[in-house]
């Protein structure tokens, strides 16, 4: 049986739930969880650590999240036509190449005077 009432009221605190079965425990600290892990369940935590900082957790997925994020280290680089700008998210490429780069994104043409007409392809 699993409680989920803990996000409701622990305001301000970010809990480290035990993701084991039947255990409803939470710790406010990572060290406090993995205390718990390894006295209650006989888990052992290995931490993931990252090699270019003082950071460390436990689920490997979120090192690479954190090397990608802080240091750089393993990010595929969206990079724009034009070479002036590069983005770590698709999505973000796309945001910057629409405000811009309308003309390549939209189909939009521009004419010498100013104005611009949408083109069908
Ligand atoms: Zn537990
Ligand atoms: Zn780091
Ligand atoms: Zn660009």
């Amino acid at each position: 049986m699993k409680k989920h009432k803990a996000a409701k009221h622990g305001i301000n605190v970010v809990w480290f739930s035990c993701d084991q079965d039947n255990c409803d425990y939470k710790a406010k600290t990572a060290g406090a969880l993995k205390q718990h892990k390894q006295h209650v369940h006989n888990i052992k935590v290995v931490w993931n650590r990252c090699d270019s900082c003082e950071y460390k957790v436990m689920q490997a997925g979120n090192l690479k999240q954190h090397k990608q994020r802080i240091h750089n280290i393993g990010v595929i680089w969206h990079q724009c036509d034009s070479y002036d700008y590069k983005a770590k998210q698709a999505g973000d490429l796309k945001r910057h190449k629409r405000t811009q780069h309308p003309a390549e994104d939209n189909n939009w043409s521009f004419n010498e005077d100013g104005g611009v007409w949408w083109v069908e392809l």
